[in-house]
């Protein structure tokens, strides 16, 4: 059984004590969350050693939202796997298409992210997904397909067991407008079958594909019963502790 995650990609959002008050509303009531079901959540760097406190003897995972591609020294302004890891991080997101689209991100530097934040012992959440131009056109499958083999293909099969794979179609995110749940698992099936192709039926088969883009209490309950759909990656609904749990508990 691959694990089904909910994950709250909080962006660029809260105070650090808007933060850890969020964090402790999100542990008072994870009792309701159906078991199997595990929760990440993921504030800005400056919040991560408090929310880990915050955090500390549940089993809800810290992330972060992106690592430096270098591992330490005069990189202004950065921060590197290592100390994500030292602030209590279990993951890391990467290659989110905020990151792609404002900073540059290209696959290149993913590559080497990604194996910074493997090597230092932090798991991915690596992000995918095409723009609205690219999905009328009828190249998503195409965008997406590149997106992983340009990244994920470099890996080695016990590296690639370290990755959650999040399908973010950019249209969708922070929209209002949610794929179907019908578009969303057609993708999905096309993910898991790219990672069957390169790394066998096994790995694949237990690679946890999250879906993400305006989901929320509202939609969740429809995606996450798509066969390939194994949670959600929440930005916009993670910043409210009901509608987080509301998407976790839709299982
Ligand atoms: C995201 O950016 O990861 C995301 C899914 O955002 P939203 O839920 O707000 O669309």
């Amino acid at each position: 059984m691959r694990k089904k995650i909910v994950a709250g990609n909080w962006k660029m959002n809260t105070t650090v004590t808007e933060g850890v008050a969020l964090a402790r509303a999100i542990v008072s009531k994870k009792n309701e969350v159906p078991e199997g079901v595990s929760l990440v959540v993921a504030p800005p760097f400056t919040h991560l050693t408090f929310v880990a406190a915050a955090l500390k003897g549940t089993d809800i995972a810290l992330s972060a939202q992106n690592c430096a591609y270098e591992p330490k020294g005069a990189f202004t302004g950065e921060v590197s796997a290592a100390m994500l890891k030292d602030a209590g991080c279990a993951y890391t997101i990467l290659g989110h298409s905020e990151r792609r689209e404002y900073y540059g991100e290209n696959s290149a530097k993913l590559v080497k992210k990604i194996n910074l934040a493997l090597d230092n012992g932090l798991k991915v959440i690596f992000c995918v997904g095409e723009k609205l131009a690219e999905r009328k056109m009828g190249n998503h499958f195409e965008v997406v397909g590149a997106q992983i083999s340009e990244v994920l293909f470099t890996l080695t099969p016990e590296q690639m067991k370290q990755i959650v794979i999040a399908y973010e179609p950019v249209w969708a995110i922070g929209t209002g407008v949610t794929a179907t749940a019908e578009e969303a698992q057609e993708i999905h099936a096309f993910i898991r079958k790219t990672i069957a192709a390169r790394f066998g039926e096994a790995i694949a088969e237990e690679t946890t594909i999250l879906y993400g883009g305006s989901c929320k209490p509202s939609n969740a309950k429809e995606l996450f019963a798509c066969p390939d759909i194994d949670g959600g990656l929440i930005g916009g609904a993670s910043l409210n502790a009901d509608d987080f749990l509301a998407i976790a508990k839709s299982y």
